[in-house]
């Protein structure tokens, strides 16, 4: 039996307009093994939270899946009806968003949010519920866990909220969790202790994680592999220390050279020029063309597939395997 937690196969996501219909997501593939964490990086409207949202079966309309396939523990579940999708999401996924009040009931204490939980989808009696959730909240490093239980979402800070919403999709024991920019919305302080927590959590329920983020920086520090979209297409996918350290498409060059060196005071940072294209504009051939200082007449006219480029690495780049030799000997 497969240990992928997670595939996604040729994930087509579109939106019908009346001028036509917009392509957010095109022919996107990647799978998950369970104790993994994969990154999906990118600009804004580069499709990342639209893939996580469609996996999670939370794309709002008229967004919608028109190709390709999602098996969460080995069931499909691109195609279920709402309801079907709502029982898959409880028992099968976890969700952690950027805003945690988005994750949790206003009007209910956290103790009834996470008991209700536990009881639906682990059938467990409310007093082993109850333990279940002390336990939750504790590992989670809420102080006073027991005490916690009756209070409501308010009246915690944000990084306390974050903690609950982990303890929340953790509640389950969820085989793959979705995690849309975890951190993104909290002091800087604060965002390191949510990802260390995050990743020991994860790897002691051996949940697979899917890890959105624009943040550079949170990847390197959090994911065992990355995928790098632009324009609705994965363009780099691979080991992160092989990405990061030796990234091979210039979308990624120039992701790298735009987070700041702490060692290097002084430095300018670069700057990739431009902006991610508007869906209903996005150029023919590498999407990436108008961006990029290595485009040639190829780029223009053909769109370059994903190809293997090394051990689980690939790029979509008509130039990637040319330079190869040449840049590694400067890098
Ligand atoms: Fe640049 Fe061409 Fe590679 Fe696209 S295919 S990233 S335009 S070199």
């Amino acid at each position: 039996m497969s240990d992928n937690v997670l595939e996604v196969k040729h994930l087509r996501i579109e939106f019908p307009t009346r001028k036509g219909t917009l392509v957010a997501v095109d022919d996107v593939s990647f799978d998950i093994k369970e104790g993994e964490i994969l990154g999906l990086v990118g600009e804004s409207g580069a499709g990342k939270s639209l893939t996580g949202a469609a996996v999670i079966g939370l794309l709002e309309p008229p967004g919608r899946i028109a190709a390709g396939e999602i098996i969460v523990a080995g069931r499909r579940v691109d195609g279920l009806s709402n309801a079907q999708m709502s029982h898959v999401r409880g028992a099968m996924i976890g969700a952690i968003f950027q805003d945690p009040l988005t994750s949790l009931d206003p009007l209910m204490t956290i103790g009834d949010q996470l008991i209700e939980t536990i009881e639906r989808h682990l059938h467990l009696p409310k007093d082993k519920a109850k333990e279940r959730a002390i336990e939750l909240l504790a590992r989670t490093g809420i102080p006073a866990p027991e005490k916690r239980l009756g209070h409501y979402p308010h009246q915690f800070s944000g990084g306390m909220r974050q903690r609950v919403v982990i303890a929340l999709a953790l509640a389950a024991k969820p085989r793959l969790i979705i995690a849309d920019e975890p951190t993104t919305a909290l002091d800087v302080s604060v965002q390191a202790q949510i990802i260390d927590l995050l990743k020991s959590l994860t790897a002691e329920s051996d949940a697979g994680v899917l890890l959105v983020t624009h943040d550079m920086g949170v990847i390197a520090e959090t994911v065992n592999r990355v995928a790098v979209m632009y324009a609705g297409r994965i363009v780099e996918i691979g080991p992160v220390a092989e990405v990061l350290h030796h990234p091979k498409h210039p979308y990624t060059k120039g992701l790298m050279a735009a987070i700041p060196d702490m060692t290097e005071s002084g430095e300018f940072l670069h700057q990739i020029e431009g902006s991610m294209p508007s869906l209903a504009k996005i150029p023919s051939g590498c999407a990436f063309h108008n961006r990029c200082p290595r485009a040639c007449e190829r780029c223009v006219a053909e769109r370059p597939p994903l190809t293997e480029r090394g051990p689980q690495h690939s790029v979509a780049c008509w130039l990637s395997e040319k330079h190869d030799a040449s840049e590694e000997n400067h890098d």
